[in-house]
């Protein structure tokens, strides 16, 4: 763990509770931050998601755990006020509990995760989607005005969205939005996606997507880096993988932006900071989509490295939580008979 200077882009996190711990877990790591309730990242720490829902909780504990020591030996009498996570898979905030998960997380399903990192450190639990907290955090990173839409796309081993309307995301009426790497995508055309379907854009367009490019023209079955540093050597088998990822998320975004005309368009995760050699491709291929009143809008890189551990801290916003509860409590929640 490393203690880390005062984040920039600070915005305030709660009022009434001066220590929050934010908590971001994902299918290859899990990353937490300890945050002051003005939004100072005060300490971070990281741990790699071991395999089974028994494991992961254990070690979400351990990190919340590590983070609270650190804040008992800055400031002695005080404690850790509340837990954010931001969790991989489909969450019912309401509970804390995963509903559903892809392969990514095995055995994730059904995880009562707010009760039991409550059982486990006596301290009251919030939890949503990765990909909308990492949306809330870099709204308050980017110090995007809330009367603004933003349209976050998150493109790492998997490729999620989220939507925030006011500063709020958009949960629907199932708590699936946002699953926007379940989007059907020509560029992804053939290529099996991690929910079992041919040509979702999350099959050809994310991390494991370059991997699945490369092998479907003929190459070995490298890591995604593996193959991005063939691809900067020149090898032209090892480009067109990483340009077919590139225009598959530029065909997703365009159809988005379209759909939804935010305000601003973020792409953030391991893909998007492979840097020219992805984006260029991306960017052209999300234009070439745009209709003309949409055509001006800013495709922006994700900055903060804080950002899903800020936002998930930030469910303790007592006004944001507010509006995130009355859409989950706004039938048909259930399944339609
Ligand atoms: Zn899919």
């Amino acid at each position: 763990m490393s203690n880390s200077p005062l984040g920039t882009g600070a915005a305030l996190l709660s009022a009434r509770r001066p220590f929050l711990i934010g908590i971001d877990l994902g299918g290859t790591k899990i990353a937490g931050a300890l945050l002051s309730g003005a939004g100072e990242v005060l300490a971070e720490a990281r741990t790699p998601t071991p395999a089974g829902a028994d494991a992961i909780v254990t070690a979400v504990v351990g990190l919340a755990q590590s983070l609270r020591a650190t804040i008992r030996a800055d400031h002695a009498a005080a404690d850790v006020d509340a837990i954010g996570i931001g969790s991989a898979g489909v969450v019912d905030i309401a509970t804390g509990a995963i509903l559903d998960a892809t392969e990514a997380i095995p055995g994730w399903r059904g995880t009562a995760l707010a009760e039991r990192v409550t059982a486990a450190t006596g301290r009251p639990v919030r939890v949503i989607n990765d990909v909308h907290a990492h949306a809330l955090g870099e709204q308050r990173a980017l110090d995007i005005p809330s009367a603004h839409s933003t349209l976050l796309v998150a493109v790492g081993t998997g490729i999620g969205g989220s939507f925030l309307v006011g500063g709020v995301p958009l949960l629907g009426a199932h708590s699936v939005g946002g699953h926007i790497g379940h989007v059907p995508t020509p560029a992804a055309a053939g290529i099996r996606c991690s929910c079992g379907a041919l040509g979702h854009a999350e099959g050809s367009g994310s991390g494991t997507g370059i991997t699945a490019n490369y092998v479907a023209a003929g190459g070995e079955a490298l890591d995604g880096p593996a193959i991005v540093a063939r691809a900067s050597a020149g090898e032209q088998r090892a480009r067109d993988a990483v340009e077919r990822s590139a225009r598959t998320v530029g065909e997703l975004v365009g159809g988005l932006v379209n759909t939804l005309d935010p305000h601003n368009v973020i792409l953030s995760g391991g893909v998007p900071d492979i840097g020219a050699l992805w984006w260029d491709g991306f960017e052209r291929a999300a234009r070439a989509e745009l209709l003309p009143r949409t055509r001006g809008v800013d495709l922006l890189l994700g900055r903060s490295a804080a950002a899903a551990c800020r936002g998930a801290a930030s469910l303790w916003d007592e006004r944001l939580w507010a509006e995130l509860l009355a859409q989950v409590d706004t039938p048909p929640h259930r399944p339609l008979s």
